[in-house]
This record gives structure tokens, sequence and C-alpha cells, in this order.
């Protein structure tokens, strides 16, 4: 284990929207911000296609490209960055302790915590081992692999949608299943879903378990459960891609810091957390709105909280 000597000002945890826009704001106020990335620079955004309603935009941008020049933006004002993931913090006492899984330990006399949320899977077994044979949560990372297949997407809401209708310039066909009659996303996406030839809806619908091809090992259909008359069928599809939410990434924290029930860090007056000098934002601390802008916006927050706690010591 290393201990990497002086503290720093300032450790932003995570590298999403909400922790570059830190970045660049910590970096401009002379707060030389360290970054750790997390084991997925630059965050969800990088598994999004286009960004269609980042304000600045206008012919929109693709979610890697959008955190590139974040990454750029926020280097260029002379922030550092530390591939690494965080494995355990000491907020107990300033100045923090922050443990990578290296082994190396960082100090620093604030921390902003934006390590955002991770995409829920339906915690079925056959899922977790069909994940990489045809079960997948991230439609641009593999979407590719489907081409001219028919496939599944789970979930009613945008992120669902979305990889849907990504997913259709690859398989042949998508079937969104999901477990009410009335979809949850956003107009704009239910109209662009609902008048694709390519996409299918399965209403009132569960999936009761991944089933696997027996020649392949990969995945040969799902067993799907009726919510309304409880009838069961098999539906055989190639690939079943999961977006029903997100869970925030916060079991590193747990027992340190208020959260809520569902493990949301708490928030109080802008960023403030339940420490002194611990700050969070983005989807840590937001199951409400979850946008990369309001992520950014709460990154900026932060960042300015955190200069003004360490002013005025
Ligand atoms: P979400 O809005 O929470 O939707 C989750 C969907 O999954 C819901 O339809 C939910 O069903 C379903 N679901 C949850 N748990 C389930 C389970 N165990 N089994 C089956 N279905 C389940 O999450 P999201 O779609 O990831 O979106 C999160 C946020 O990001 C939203 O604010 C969204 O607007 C935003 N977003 C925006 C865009 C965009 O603007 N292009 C793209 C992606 C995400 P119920 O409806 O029955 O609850």
């Amino acid at each position: 284990m290393t201990d990497n000597g002086t503290p720093n000002k300032l450790i932003i945890i995570g590298s999403g929207p909400a922790g570059l826009t830190a970045a660049i704001y910590a970096a401009r106020s002379q707060l030389h911000p360290l970054v750790i990335d997390g084991m997925q620079p630059g965050g969800q955004l990088t598994t999004t296609s286009d960004v269609e309603n980042f304000p600045g935009f206008a012919r929109g941008i693709s979610g890697p490209e959008l955190m590139n020049i974040m990454r750029e933006q926020a280097e260029r004002f002379g922030t550092e960055f530390e591939f690494d993931e965080v494995t355990e913090v000491d907020l107990s006492k300033r100045p923090f302790a922050i443990t990578l899984s290296g082994g190396d330990v960082y100090r620093a006399d604030a921390v902003i915590i934006a390590s955002g949320a991770s995409a829920r899977y339906l915690g079925l077994e056959s899922e977790r081992r069909l994940i990489g044979k045809g079960v997948s949560a991230c439609a641009t990372c593999d979407g590719f692999f489907f081409k001219g297949k028919e496939i599944a997407v789970v979930g009613g809401g945008d992120s669902a949608l979305e990889e849907a209708i990504y997913l259709t310039h690859f398989a042949s066909k998508v079937s969104v299943i999901h477990r009410r009659d009335a979809l949850r996303g956003s107009l704009i996406m239910q109209k662009r879903a609902l008048t694709n030839e390519k996409i299918v809806f399965v209403w009132n619908s569960v999936v009761e378990d991944v089933l696997a091809n027996p020649e392949t090992g990969k995945v040969g259909g799902l067993r799907l459960k009726n919510v309304k008359d409880g009838g069961i069928t098999e539906y055989p599809v190639e690939g079943l891609f999961v977006a029903i939410g997100h869970d925030p990434n916060t079991k590193v924290f747990a027992g340190q810091l208020d959260m809520d029930q569902k493990g949301y860090i708490v928030t109080h007056d802008g960023t403030k957390t339940s420490v002194p000098g611990v700050f969070a934002a983005g989807d840590v601390q937001d199951h409400v709105y979850r946008q990369a802008i309001t992520a950014a916006g709460s990154g900026c927050m932060a960042a300015i909280d955190a200069e003004r706690f360490l002013g005025e010591e």
C-alpha cells in the first residue's frame, strides 16, 4: 500500500458529466483536482449513441465524443486523472483517505463524489450466466453482434426505447417487453419507437427466465409471463438487452454518509452531504432527473461548494 504523501486539495470520484464538470470548475479555481476515473471513464454516456438534448450541440453528438471533449476541457486547466477504482474510503476525519484498487491511498481536504449509477439487471440466475452470451445492458457496446437477428429489450423507459431504436440498425426485429401496458419514456421517444417498423411491443409481460440454445450455449429465447392472465410463453430471440433503470454506485460509502432507502446519497444546501467537506453530484445523488445536463450542472455546483468550503478554512 502506498500513501501518496501531501493531501490533495480536492479529489473527484467519477468521470462522467458531473465529475468532469466539477473538474473543469475546480481546476479553473486553482484547486488542482485529481479525478479518479472509475472503471468506466466518461461514465454512462460512453455507452450512449446520440445525445440530442445536451445544449450547444444543435445537430447532436455521440456520447463518447461529448465525454472526450469534457475531458479535454478539464485537462486543459490542469486536472489530473488516475485510471483506477476506489475500493475504500475513510470519511471519518480530514484529510479524507481514499484507497484505490491498486492499493494506493490518496488523501484530500475535500471530496466530490460523482460515481454515478450502474445499469440494473433483472436478477435472474440465467441472465447472469448468459451475460456476454446474448445478454447485455449496453446496446451501443454489443448491438453490432446481432446483425440480422431477432432480439428483445426489456423495460419501458427512455433507456429501453433508445436501445430498441438503436438496435434496429442491426437486428431484423426488436421486441420491447414491458411489464405494463403504458410506456414510461418521453413522448418523442415513444413516438419514434411505436412507429418503427422493426419494433414490436409485448405488453404486460415479464421475463421469467432466459433460455439458452443447447447447441450454441448462447441466448435462444425467453420464458415470458403475462402479468394479467398468468400465461407463460416461450419467445424465441437471440439476444436480450436489459434496460430497466439504474442503481447508484455508493456501496463504498455505505455507513459513512447519509443515504436514502435506494442508496442514493442525500444532499442538502446544494451538494453538501452529511459529512462537511464531502460533496455529491450527478446520478449518485439524483434519482429524479438523471440527465447529462443536470449531472453537469450539479458537478459545477459541487465544485463551487468545495471551493467555498476550502476557502472558509
Ligand atoms: P426508468 O425511467 O426508471 O425506466 C425503467 C423502466 O424499466 C420502466 O419502464 C420500468 O417499468 C422498467 N422496470 C424497472 N424494473 C423492472 C423489472 N425488475 N422488471 C421489468 N421492468 C422493470 O429508467 P431509464 O429508462 O434508464 O431512464 C432513466 C432516466 O434517464 C430517465 O429520467 C430518462 O428520461 C433518462 N434517459 C433519457 C434518455 C433520452 O433523453 N434520450 C435516454 C435514456 C435515459 P415501470 O414503467 O412499470 O416502472
